[in-house]
Parts: structure tokens; sequence; C-alpha cells
């Protein structure tokens, strides 16, 4: 009989990790399970684990999915504990074995109704060094984003876990999901006893079996009872109801897997306590449409006042036409007086190109300026501090501050922004292939040199992602949010025929006048403007419509 976790001095570390990923937010995923990740040659991950997370493994860790995607091609729980042992097994025999491992990501906690226990039997048996990494289990976290406190002095201080799916210890049924069949193993006489909280994995197609039972054993009509669905994702779905209603209400609902359901007096406290589905922008789903590195910020924003974001990019950043042309001035950087940056998409090209130069900041030359703090951002995100930076993204206010910084005044005459003399320093300027010509003009009318060299380019993306295109389709976008005149432009363009109507349908935020306008000649005339012109103006002209028109509904 093997001994675990079965450590040696050839293996002193764990080889396989069975990692929670917790109930689908991914800012309820552990810290260790990040690292666990991020140093993972192999994950295998089921469907309740959210595939965002698979964002901190390293580019070239093996994925494999094991979830259900469609019945044919389900794994049995005996073929996955296989799976697991054989990746392991590989592993092993790899030079980075002792450095990395191999992740095995299932939803909620492993050892809570997902058949960790079972994997981790396996490993044992095959002699392999393995390590837990708890996660939030659906049954903490459902009810706590479904504002249920799952114990309280006042109602119980008991709360039980419990499957409602059959067989749970012995079928080798495909691991997630719901079964419709009978239950058994579950002490039903000693639940209706007890009472307390009720929180029931896997029970939705048996909810009208499981009330009963629980009626009939002498579990009181009347006791509050709330199934959560999707718990913890923007979509999340409560309905509440008592033990002998709730099974038809959810039923009515369309509630489907995966979903938890709490049997208790506790669920009398939602009403009070309600907080995640009150959110702002909770039921709302957003389209986002910029560049795929700037959606994140708005995105974010948006998912965190509880909406559902689908980012649209309209926008990709591109290698500019001559490369070389980008390389040779990024090479001889350290020779001019100055570099200027007009975007952060500039700074992030730049720093790429840096980083296949294999250069570093002490390329640089003696004298960074920015354009605007966005742009002084993006250079500090790379350890650079920029010594120049306007006030706004404005290219006439950085040709201001660029000539004041190197200007030397004509000593006949008395100082003056509009004599002052720039002839012998160079500029490098690096800037977007299509740019406005008035930095440049400025900068030489003061007698600089200046080279103006693009080192990125902005295309149409060939098309939508296809949740984007989806959701169009099926009409559940309520808003579409427009971050600049080409991001409206760039979607009609993008979009076939029949969905420029879909988007006619929905709400438009523009974040100020020129986009305002290009929407309106586009047909799509804006819904909502911000009155500040940048992204926390977006989102606080947004949560005000909102939060005034729920408000004039409610009374
Ligand atoms: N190990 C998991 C449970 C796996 S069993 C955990 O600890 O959470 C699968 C069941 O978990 C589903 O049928 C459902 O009852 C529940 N579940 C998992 N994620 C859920 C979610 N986001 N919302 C509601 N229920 C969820």
């Amino acid at each position: 009989m093997a001994t675990t976790p079965f450590f040696t001095p050839e293996h002193p570390l764990p080889i396989a990790v069975l990692v929670g990923a917790g109930p689908g937010d991914i800012g309820l995923f552990t810290l260790a399970g990040a690292r666990a990740l991020a140093l993972a040659a192999v994950v295998i991950y089921d469907a309740l684990a959210n595939p965002d997370l698979l964002a901190f493994c390293s580019p070239e860790a093996e994925l494999i999915y094991v979830g259900k995607r469609d019945r044919r091609h389900t794994l049995t729980q005996t073929e996955i504990n296989a799976l697991l042992v054989e990746k392991c097994r590989e592993f092993m025999a790899r030079p980075d074995c002792p450095s990395r491992c191999v992740v095995r990501l299932k939803g909620g906690d492993p050892f809570v109704f997902g058949r960790g226990g079972e994997e981790a039997q396996a490993l044992t048996q095959a002699q392999i060094p393995f390590a837990v990494i708890p996660g939030i289990t659906a049954g903490i976290a459902g009810p706590a984003y479904a504002g249920i406190p799952v114990t309280h002095r006042d109602f119980t201080s008991t709360v039980t876990f419990i499957t409602g799916h059959q067989q749970e210890d012995s079928s080798d049924k495909p691991s997630s999901g719901e079964s419709g069949d009978e239950i058994s193993n579950v002490d039903y006489p000693a639940l209706a006893k007890l009472g307390g909280t009720l929180v029931f994995y896997m029970g939705v197609k048996n909810l009208p079996h499981i009330t009963q039972r629980l009626m009939d054993c002498g579990l009181p009509a009347d006791t509050p009872a709330a199934v959560v669905r999707m718990a913890t994702h923007p979509e999340q779905q409560t309905v509440v109801g008592t033990v002998k209603t709730i099974a038809q209400l959810a039923q009515k609902a369309e509630i489907k897997a995966p979903a938890i359901t709490i049997i208790g007096k506790v669920v009398s406290v939602r009403e009070q306590m309600n907080w995640f589905e009150s959110r702002p922008l909770f039921g709302q789903t957003m389209l986002v449409t910029r560049t795929r590195q700037q959606a994140s910020k708005l995105g974010d924003q948006l998912l965190e006042l509880g909406a559902r974001v689908i980012e649209a990019p309209t926008i990709e950043i591109a290698k500019p036409t001559d490369r070389q042309a980008a390389l040779t001035a990024i090479e001889d950087m350290g020779e001019y007086d100055c570099v200027v940056f007009t975007s952060a998409n500039g700074v992030h090209s730049a720093h790429q190109a840096m980083i296949a130069l294999e250069l570093d900041a002490r390329d640089f030359a003696a004298v960074v300026a920015a354009i605007g703090p966005a742009t002084a951002d993006a250079l500090n995100s790379i350890g650079i501090i920029p010594d120049i930076v306007s006030p706004d993204a404005v290219s006439e206010e950085l040709a201001v501050e660029l000539i004041s910084y190197f200007g030397r005044a004509d000593p006949t005459k008395e100082p003056d922004s509009a004599t002052l003399d720039l002839s012998g320093n160079r500029f490098l300027l690096l800037r977007a292939e299509i740019a406005r010509p008035s930095l440049v003009e400025m900068l030489r009318n003061a007698g600089a040199a200046v080279d103006d060299v693009p080192i990125y380019q902005t295309r149409i993306p060939e098309s939508l992602p296809e949740d984007a295109i989806e959701a169009l389709q099926n009409g559940t976008v309520k808003w579409i949010t427009f971050t600049s005149a080409s991001t409206a432009k760039n979607l009609f363009t993008m979009l076939p025929e029949n969905l420029r109507s879909t988007v006619g349908k929905c709400k438009r935020l523009s974040i100020g006048p020129t986009t305002s306008r290009a929407l309106a000649e586009l047909g799509w005339p804006a819904t909502l403007e911000a009155r500040h012109h940048d992204i926390p103006g977006m989102v606080a002209a947004l949560v005000e419509e909102i939060l005034r028109s729920t408000t004039a509904h409610a009374s």
C-alpha cells in the first residue's frame, strides 16, 4: 500500500497539483492557483473552470480539455484519472520536471463533489507526488453572491453540502453536469430533521424529487429556498421561493445547470442583502469597440459595475509598412536630443521593437517626451519617466512644451516662446503611420531637425469575435460603446448588412462630439454622450443614465 503524498529525494516537489478554479469569477481564484498555472507544463481542465484562467499559463503549456463539449467526446472519470497519471509520467521524464508541474484544474474546490478525491487516489496509486490547492466552492460562493449568508446566528448554526446527483460515488458517468435520475445515498429523514441550511449541488433536474422528499420527511413546506444559476458570473440568475414552490419556479424560469439550491431560513435575508444583482450595470450586456489593448480598461470598469462585457476590437495595431526604417530609428535613438511619443500604442510598439533588437532603457535618448498622461503612463510601465509631458493629448500643447524646454532665447530679444530657437536640436518622433502634421511643422518652424518615423499602423481587423456576432444576432446586446470616430466607422465596415440594423436597435454610448458626429453619419445617432470625453466620463454617464432609468421605473 502506497503512502501519500509520496515525496522522494528524487521528487521532493509535487508533480501533479489539483487546483480549485473557484466558482467562475476569476477574481475568486487563489494566488497559489495562479502560481501553479504559471508553472504548469500541462493543464487538464473542465467545463466549469473559467477558461479565462488559462491566461495565467505560460504560452508553451499543453492545454487539455476534458469537460463536456458534446456527448461523444466526453471522457469518463476512469479515463480522466488515467490521462492524469499518463501525463504525469510523461512529464516526470522531462528535463524541466522538477521546476514545473501538471495542473488538474477543476471548478470550485477540487474535493467538493468534483471527484478530485478519486483523482488524488489514482495519483497515489501511481506513486506520483501531488498537492491540492483549494478553491472557493459553488456552495459558498453561490449563496454569498445571491445575498444569502450560509450561517446566521438568528437562523442556523449548521450548513450541509449535499449532492442532488444520483450515485455520485459509484457511477462512471462524465464528471460534470446534472443527472435526471433518481437519487440514492442521501439520508432525507436526517436532513429534514437537521434542517439548518441545506445546499444542494447538481440538483436542478432532481429538484421536484428533492423538495418532495424533504417535505415528506417533515421539513415545513414554507421553508425559504433559492436556486442560483451561473453564480458569480455576470449572467447570474436567482429564483426565490419555498421548498414547496421552488422546483416549479425554477422550471418556469428555465434554470439549467450549473445551479446551486439553498434551502433554509437564511434565504429570507436575501431581501436585505442582494448586493451582486443590485450593482448598477447588472443584467446589461455591453459591446466594447476598441483596440484589443485599450478595450480591457473600459471593459474592466464596466464589469466591476456588474455588466456582462463582450469585447469587439475594431482597430488592430500592426507593424508599419516600412519596418526597417522603424527599427533603424529605434536603434539610433541614443543619437537624438529627444524622443517623442504621441500615443501609448507608439510606446508599446517601440518597446516590442527594442526587445527584438535587444535594446533596453539605457539606449533611449537623453530626453523623452510624451503627449498627455496616458502616453506617460505607458512609458512608466516600461520603466521610463518622461521628462516632458503635455497636460492633454494635444499636439500643439506638446510642441509648446518642447520648444520651451529646448529653446534658447535670442539674446538680443526678450524671451518669448515664438522667438525661441531650436536649431541644432535633433528630435525623433515615433508615431502612427497616419498622424497629424502639426507637431512636426511647429518643431521645424522653430529650427529643429525632426525625423518623423511611423512605428505602427492601425488597421481594421478581418472579423469580429464569434461571441460578439452571436450576441448581436440574438439581440442580447443592450449598449455599444464608441471611444472614437474610427471605432464607429470600422464597426460599420466590419458588420454584414443585417447586423448594421441591429446596432441601430442597441443603445449607443459615445465618448464625445466627434464620435457622435461619426455615429450620426452612419445612421446610428448616439443615445448618450459623455460629458467628460474620456473613459471615466463614459462610465459615469452610463451609470447615471441607468440608475436614473431604474429609479424612474421603480417609482
Ligand atoms: N467542485 C465544484 C462542484 C462540482 S459539481 C465546486 O466546489 O463548486 C458541479 C455542480 O457545482 C453544478 O452542478 C452546480 O450545482 C455547482 N456549481 C458549480 N459552479 C457553479 C456556479 N458558478 N453557479 C452555480 N452552481 C455551480
